[in-house]
């Protein structure tokens, strides 16, 4: 089970890229986004996209992100710039996932609280440059299934067929 937490969600300005962070997640292998702050605009239309395009993804909040973090059972890994760098972690990431079942990835937004650095098993780095959470938590996923999820299925009731010109779909079902 793998467990994205969403930090610092500003209702007036993050409806986007926090749904980004959702379809992110989904399309990268992740089971659920865990939010902070309860946003339906978000979770309408993650919850759309994944009636439509497959999958059990999930989108859950939590009152307390902090105990939400202490008391997950499984890896906990925060995505920041001032981590270890992600391709010399990511091996000994993977083997205590497969040993613990859980993994949890952190994304921040806004300033992340100090404590969250101490909170979690590994703070890693997508380089040591500044830049964005969709970003990081898609090269992370990539790293941590080696490239593997973007074959996943998630028998939708629409699926893409594969095309090098112009644009086919399928659809399975009145939509
Ligand atoms: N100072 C922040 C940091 O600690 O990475 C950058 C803030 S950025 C606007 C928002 C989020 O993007 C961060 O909380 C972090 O989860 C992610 N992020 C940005 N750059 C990253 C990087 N180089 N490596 C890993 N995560 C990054």
């Amino acid at each position: 089970m793998i467990t994205v937490l969403r930090l610092g969600h500003r209702f007036e300005r993050d409806k986007r890229i926090s749904t980004h962070i959702c379809l992110t997640a989904r399309a990268f292998g992740a089971d659920e986004v865990v939010f902070d702050v309860r946003d339906e605009r978000v979770e309408d239309s993650v919850k759309r996209i994944t009636d439509e395009w497959g999958g059990n993804f999930k989108v859950n909040f939590t009152e307390n992100y902090k105990d939400f973090i202490k008391n997950f059972d499984g890896v906990r890994v925060h995505l920041t710039m001032y981590g270890l760098q992600v391709n010399d972690i990511i091996r000994e990431i993977s083997d205590k996932v497969s040993k613990r079942k859980n993994l949890l990835i952190i994304a921040g937004g806004q300033k992340v609280d100090a404590e969250v650095y101490f909170l979690t098993d590994y703070n890693v780095a997508i380089g040591n440059q500044p830049h964005s959470e969709v970003a990081a938590l898609a090269v992370f996923l990539d790293k941590f299934f080696e490239g593997k999820e973007t074959q996943k299925k998630f028998n939708g009731k629409i699926e893409v067929i594969p095309k090098a010109q112009g644009k086919e779909v399928l659809k399975k079902a009145n939509i």
